[in-house]
């Protein structure tokens, strides 16, 4: 099988470090509970989308992100039985080069360039299965659709839209074993 899969908070958590580094600066204490909408204000009411997302352009910044727990053991789980393997990004162009370096290949160093697709069509890419935290990149797509829940997807029917929600990756395993 072709295995989709994001990167933002399905492998690495970049919301729980931005809401950190929110904090710390601008002496505030939001939780990423409290991001319950994809625009991650919703937490940070007067402050505007660049204070909070500048942060990801920042020297160092990428080192500082921290692996989605189960994650890497399930890819690697997955390459080993044979399968195709494809993190689906809609990465910031003006970050790919030190969040591919000081993330992606730090925290997961059995995957390299070549298994890196960016794009913010998702649904272009062909695969059999896209595990994603954001529903846009879910809808209308072409591959079975994992939802990895998140608090700013929590209230979306996700069986009536045809996705199967997940809160870990032990889940994802078992579905996945199962479809082959
Ligand atoms: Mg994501």
């Amino acid at each position: 099988m072709t295995i989709l899969v994001d990167m933002d908070d399905v492998i690495e958590r970049l919301l729980a470090r931005l809401v950190e580094c929110t904090n710390e600066k601008f002496h505030r204490n939001a939780t990423v509970d409290q991001v319950t909408d994809w625009d991650i204000i919703v937490a940070y009411p007067g402050m505007t989308k660049k204070q909070v997302l500048d942060f990801m352009f920042e020297p160092g910044f990428w080192m500082t992100v921290e692996p989605v727990p189960g994650a890497a053991e399930a890819l690697k789980h997955f390459m080993d039985e044979g399968h195709e393997v494809y993190i689906v990004t809609a990465s910031e162009y003006e970050v790919i080069n030190e969040k591919m370096t000081e993330c992606l290949f730090r925290l997961f160093p059995f995957l390299s360039w070549d298994r890196v697709i960016v794009t913010r069509r998702k649904q272009l890419i062909r695969g059999d299965v896209l595990i994603d935290d954001g529903i846009h990149n879910l809808e209308g797509g072409d591959y079975k659709k994992i939802l990895f829940t998140a608090p700013y997807n929590r209230d979306y029917d996700a069986e009536a839209n045809g996705m199967i929600r997940v809160k870990n990756w032990d889940e994802i395993v078992r579905i996945i074993d199962g479809m082959e």
